[in-house]
């Protein structure tokens, strides 16, 4: 009687086809049968790489796989009248099995890119990632503000070195070795090599592009410098080691002290406003003759020196004027570096301070914002 099934016997494929008692085509085909149930079972539970090598190993593996023990034990020792249906339907089921391990590998496959789907999914319909791009800084604004009122009456905008030679940054400008004003613009100089020819130094104002510009072009001269310059200043809320400059030049056959004063009324009413009145004080600067201070009438108080609600204006401090910047008349001993025909050629020259004109504009009161980059600064001036 039959009774060889995979149910009731342990590792049949182990056995030959005699000790599992089957004799007849139709016991091959239903051995055959639940063996391939067996495998189309375990080969559904397949869900990662190595449950599958277990698997193709168990099954196909060319040693000791299922596959080879039906091979050597049902096969081979097969009765003659047997050996031809186990070996067509040996065949089927190694077909069987080939097909279940690609389709176990591709359902692999199909999962590992389903999985990098998810991973790397892009959902449209979330908001996008915000990536502010932030604004010019308050003092790169101001130089444009100041760039374009220029530029506007006729100035070219030109830029200088940082790093000067003690003749452009003074005895050009006639601040020879042991003039005093040195003492106020005690200087940064650089280290250099020994035997350096010419000692370096960080610019002190954008003055030296006066002579930079005036070198290479003859008159009529209307150039502006914006820039940056360098003086061993303490920091506090008024000084800075670097701050900001804008020069002024303006250099011809004709140009008279009303030219002077009228551009300088004109810009600065162009800056702070049609209001505002200017007014001018002696002053002395070395490269400059006559030189002046230029005043603004506070632009807080409407010039009064008063605060809106009474009271001294905070800002001017009663005044009702504010110092805005130096300025003259080129002194013509500076003609004579860049050999300007001095009685020829006339001009002014000012030079201003960005920093504090920015301070004024929008009532800033310490220097230090402009260099300490906090946010929550920079974000009012967009
Ligand atoms: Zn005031």
């Amino acid at each position: 009687m039959y009774l060889a099934t995979m149910s009731n016997v342990e590792n049949p494929t182990e056995k030959t086809l005699a000790e599992l008692g089957v004799h007849t085509p139709e016991e091959v085909t239903t051995l055959f049968v639940e063996l391939r149930e067996k495998a189309n079972k375990e080969q559904r539970w397949i869900d990662k790489p190595d449950k599958f090598e277990q698997f193709r190993v168990k099954w196909i593996g060319r040693k000791s796989g299922i596959l080879a023990q039906v091979t050597e034990n049902w096969l081979k020792p097969a009765d003659v009248d047997l050996k031809r249906i186990v070996g067509q339907v040996l065949n089927e089921f190694r077909s069987h099995l080939q097909r279940l391990v690609d389709q176990a590998q591709q359902g692999l496959d199909v999962r590992a890119g389903q999985a990098a789907d998810v991973r790397e999914r892009v959902d449209l319909s979330l908001p996008g990632v915000i990536r502010p791009i932030g604004s010019h800084h308050l003092i790169r604004q101001v130089f444009q503000q100041i760039e374009d009122i220029f530029v506007s009456i006729g100035f070219s905008v030109v830029e200088g070195p940082e790093i000067e030679t003690p003749y452009y940054n003074f005895e050009a400008l006639n601040i020879p070795e042991f003039h005093p004003v040195r003492d106020d613009m005690d200087t940064f100089y650089l280290e250099l090599p020994k035997g350096a020819a010419v000692p370096l130094l960080l610019r002190t104002h954008t003055s030296p592009m006066q002579i930079r510009t005036m070198e290479k072009q003859k008159p009529p001269v209307r150039v502006i410098v914006p820039g940056k310059v360098y003086r061993r200043d303490n920091p506090d809320a008024t000084h800075s080691f670097v701050f900001h400059q804008v020069e002024g030049l303006a250099v011809d056959t004709d140009i008279t002290f009303c030219d002077f004063t009228g551009t300088i009324d004109y810009f600065v009413k162009q800056f702070f406003g049609p209001s505002v009145k200017t007014r001018f004080r002696p002053s002395y600067f070395p490269f400059t003759e006559p030189s002046v201070e230029f005043d603004v009438s506070c632009p807080f108080c409407g010039g009064s020196g008063t605060a809106a609600g009474g009271g001294t204006c905070s800002k001017c401090k009663g005044a009702a004027w504010i110092e805005l910047f130096g300025a003259g008349m080129v002194d013509p001993a500076v003609y004579g570096f860049v050999n300007y025909d001095a009685k020829k050629v006339s001009g002014f020259a000012f030079g201003i301070g960005i920093d504090r004109l920015a301070m004024l504009k929008y009532g800033i009161d310490d220097i230090q914002v402009f260099f300490q980059n906090d946010v929550r600064f920079l974000r009012q001036f967009p």
